[in-house]
Formats: structure tokens, sequence, C-alpha cells
């Protein structure tokens, strides 16, 4: 099973900003070679310069393995969109992952399950790994109906697909009340719900669900992040406030590899 650190930059960073983060990552990377796959979505506009220089050798010819991804994408190929930016465009840049359906997304751009269904269909067309995003609200973890909410989030948005294209897919738990918070879900709440997930993704793709990567995403740290690593369906984690600094990203990819891959 892959083991995935993905940072999501949100609309934080400058362009002097975005490179010296990237470069601390992208040195670290070099020189610490991990079987825990590093992913990296900054703002659009540092996407071109992030691929550069995460395919850039350090001094000693080593060279990094951290895949740029993308915060969103437009559903269609292309057109009179003014402001959005296609697929297409981004793979024609060398990003390689997209993530889709981030709570922020749903809540502040209204984002709706099939618009999400249809980004990740256009990402598999072009060959970009979509991070999908799912999670319940708080209200909704009050009720109880937490699963229901996900369980819909999950079918709509990827019901359509087949099970050689669910296997390209990375799914992100991420309890919208959980996220830039504070609050984390328990290891018993995170765990419980990606089995849940892991029993959607089996009714979708058979078998296949046992290798789909399922991450946590919710004020993921390093104070937190070992007993969330360490449960057997949670395969990595979509981190935001904690991937703004190269120390606390780093950390949280020293935890996956050791929790993960014990020597
Ligand atoms: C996120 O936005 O995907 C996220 C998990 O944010 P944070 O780690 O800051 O809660």
């Amino acid at each position: 099973m892959r083991t995935i650190v993905a940072g999501n930059w949100k609309m934080h960073t400058d362009a002097g900003g975005a490179m010296a983060l990237l470069g601390e990552l992208a040195d670290w990377s070099a020189a610490n070679p991990t079987a825990v796959e590093l992913v990296v979505a900054p703002p659009f506009p540092f996407l071109a310069a992030a691929v550069q220089r995460a395919a850039q050798p350090d001094a000693m010819g080593r060279k990094p393995a951290i895949l740029i991804a993308a915060q969103n994408c437009h559903e269609q190929e292309q057109g009179a969109f003014t402001g959005e930016v296609s697929v297409p465009m981004l793979r024609s840049l060398g990003v390689g992952a997209c993530i889709v359906g981030h709570s922020e997304r749903r809540q502040y751009f209204g984002e709706t399950d099939e618009a999400v269904g249809r980004k990740v269909a256009m990402l598999l067309k072009h060959g970009l790994q979509p991070i999908y995003c799912c999670g319940e609200q708080r209200q909704e973890r009050e009720a109880g109906t937490h699963r229901e909410t996900v369980a819909r989030q999950m079918h709509a948005a990827l019901g359509a697909l087949t099970p050689m294209e669910l296997a390209r897919v990375v799914v992100a738990y991420e309890p919208v009340w959980a996220i830039g918070t504070g609050l984390t879900a328990t290891p018993d709440q995170a765990q419980e719900m990606h089995a849940f997930i892991r029993g959607e993704l089996r009714k979708l793709a058979g078998e296949g669900a046992e290798s789909i990567p399922i991450l946590y995403g919710g004020s993921c740290k390093p104070d937190n992040a070992e007993g969330l690593f360490a449960l057997n369906d949670i395969n990595g984690g979509l981190i935001g406030g904690a991937a703004l600094q190269a120390a606390s990203f780093i950390e949280l990819v020293r935890i996956a590899g050791t929790v993960k891959y014990p020597r």
C-alpha cells in the first residue's frame, strides 16, 4: 500500500516564500529518499516554477521526489471560463495531481458532488491523479449522519468510474469540523470512518479498494500524526497548516515513514 503525505498550501505564500519552502522540501527529499510519497500543492501562479524546482537535482546530483499538485481545476477541457484553469493546462506544465472537492471549495465556491465528479473524470482523462476530498460538517457528525454524508459524496463523485479508473484516485477524508480548527478526529473516529470509506470503495472497485490510499486531513500535526498514521486504513495525510513550514511537513513525512515502514 502506498503512503502519501500531501501539503495543501491553500492561498498562502508569495512567489519568494513558495520557492523558499519548496526549495527546503526538495533539498530534504533529495538527501532523504523515503518510501513515503511527497505531494505539494502550491497556489496556481507558482505551479510552473514549482514543477521545475521539484525536478532539480541537488549539488550532489540527487533528485528530489516531490509530485506537484494543483488545488483545483475546471471541469471542462477549455472554453470561455474567465479566470479558470483547465486540466490540460496543468498537464502541460508537468503538474501530476490535483486536489478536488476540498470542503473550502464546496463551502465558499458552491461546488456540488456532481461537479466534483466531473473534475475527477477530467483529471483521469488527462492522466492526472485526483486527490478526492470528502467529509462531514460538524452538525452532521453531531446528528450521527456523517456516514450517510460521506457515502453520498463518494457515490455521486466516484460512482461512474470503472475499477481501473478508481485505482488511480487518492481519497482524502477530511471532517470539516477538524480543518484549520485545531480539533482533530480521535484515532478511533478516524479509523472508523476510513474503514467505512474502504467499505464504500469496495462496493465501487471490488478488491481494488484495498490499494486505494485514503489520507486523513484535519489539523494533522507532528504531535498527533503518529496515532493517526499508525492506523490500518489511514495511508497518510492531507496537511494544511502544518505544510506551510518545511520542518513540520518533513517531520510528518518522517513519522509516516517510521510507522508505515518500520525497519
Ligand atoms: C486541509 O485544508 O486540507 C487541511 C487538512 O487543513 P489543516 O491541516 O490546516 O486542518
